[in-house]
């Protein structure tokens, strides 16, 4: 694959792309079309039905392969796509221990969908991956990761997570989506499956909704593609195109989120009115010591409390910001504010939520790549 010995910052913009063959096109065009002609039944140029293979996302799947240190990519119309074709290597009856803290789409289709089909989920703490070995039985099939998890910024150790699995014989995957491509590599560290909702960081432009699974072995890339197309959840050209876009400059933006989410962390400590900040990058963070393993930087995502912990206080908050934008989704380069416990995991019972840490007046940033002045400034007027 094209440009695959270079270093990250170079893969980004190179790897897996290269001239367009027909026109020398230094960008991917995007190949608008349903169908290709073949010259005659099954002689074609390995392009048969666009559900199947486009070339525009034959190339975003190369340089999604090469910037995770994988083999294979397969695209997805969103996250939840992709999330969605994982599940369906699973049978009725297979049970998967899942991180308690995880994106609350993910939890609603395991509880919601795939648990009406006979798939059993564990929602288990893994801040010590060892507690996942006790709820191991003959039916699991897989552990299911999400680090750093969402909403509360925990770092779940993927190499021991991926040492449990492979000695029980169970698939490991890890969505990666917070920690983009740019921080974190699961499958160097022994994940299985690598997930993208590329919606976030690597989009990183608020622009298109699209998802990613990145793998080494060959056998599961195959059983996924079967699925992959089989059940049709397959991105737009236009889509892919646009991914391809944003991965380009993800290194830049990365830098950028990781220095403006440090600065924002520091800032929201010293304020009298916030009571806990939950930021991967404090050294007294309870798995720092983990994340400065497995990952490169810490990035823009920042979650914090009030002192007074109530919903009022926290809508309060959201309703005087004016960069930060009251929105779900994160990873683009403006700056969002949002309130997990009525947003994102509204579909997570309250106490169950509580259970967990993710309280009323928890607040989630998506720090973006503006001025940082702006940014805290803007912080400061709506906390007071
Ligand atoms: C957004 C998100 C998803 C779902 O992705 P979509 O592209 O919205 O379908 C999955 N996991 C995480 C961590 C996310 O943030």
């Amino acid at each position: 694959m094209a440009g695959n010995n270079y270093k990250l910052d170079t893969k980004l913009i190179h790897a897996g792309v290269e001239p367009d063959p027909t026109t020398g096109a230094i960008m991917t065009p995007i190949y608008q079309t349903s169908t290709y002609v073949q010259a005659a039944p099954g002689d074609h140029k390995g392009y048969e039905y666009a559900r199947t293979q486009n070339p525009t996302r034959t190339v975003l799947q190369n340089s999604l392969a090469a910037i995770e240190n994988g083999n294979f990519a397969l695209c997805f119309g969103s996250g939840m796509a992709a999330t969605d074709a994982v599940i369906k290597l699973l049978h009725p009856g297979d049970e998967v221990i899942v991180s308690n803290d995880l994106y609350g789409g993910t939890y609603r289709i395991m509880t919601k969908v795939f648990a009406n089909y006979g798939i059993n989920f564990h929602f288990i703490d893994m801040n010590d991956a060892q507690s996942i070995v006790s709820r191991i039985n003959e039916r699991t099939k897989m552990i299911w990761i999400e680090t750093p998890t969402n909403p509360l910024l925990n770092i779940i150790d993927i190499a021991a997570c991926a040492a449990i699995a492979k000695e029980n014989n169970l698939l490991l995957v890890c969505d990666n989506t917070f920690a983009s491509p740019y921080l974190q590599n699961p499958l160097d560290f022994g994940a299985d499956i690598v997930l993208h909702s590329a919606t976030k960081y690597l989009g990183g432009h608020s622009d298109v909704v699209h998802g990613a699974l990145i793998m080494n072995d060959e056998d599961l890339e195959q059983r996924l593609k079967f699925i992959q197309n089989s059940c049709g959840a397959v991105p737009g050209p236009h889509d892919c195109w646009l991914v391809l876009r944003g991965i380009k400059t993800l290194h830049v933006r990365m830098q950028r989120h990781c220095e403006n989410g440090a600065a924002v962390a520091r800032y929201l400590r010293g304020n009298p009115k916030v009571g806990k900040v939950l930021w991967v990058g404090f050294e007294d963070h309870p798995n720092h010591h983990i994340a400065v393993k497995q990952m490169r930087g810490f990035g823009g995502m920042i979650s914090f409390t009030l002192k007074d912990d109530n919903i009022e206080e926290a809508l309060s908050v959201l309703k005087k910001t004016k960069l930060f934008a009251l929105a779900e989704s994160l990873g683009g380069v403006e700056s969002l504010i949002g309130h997990p416990a009525t947003m994102t995991h509204a579909s997570i019972p309250r106490e169950d939520r509580i259970k967990n840490g993710l309280v009323d007046s928890l607040i989630r940033l998506s720090v973006g790549i503006e001025d940082i002045s702006d940014l805290i400034e803007d912080l400061e007027q709506a906390i007071g």
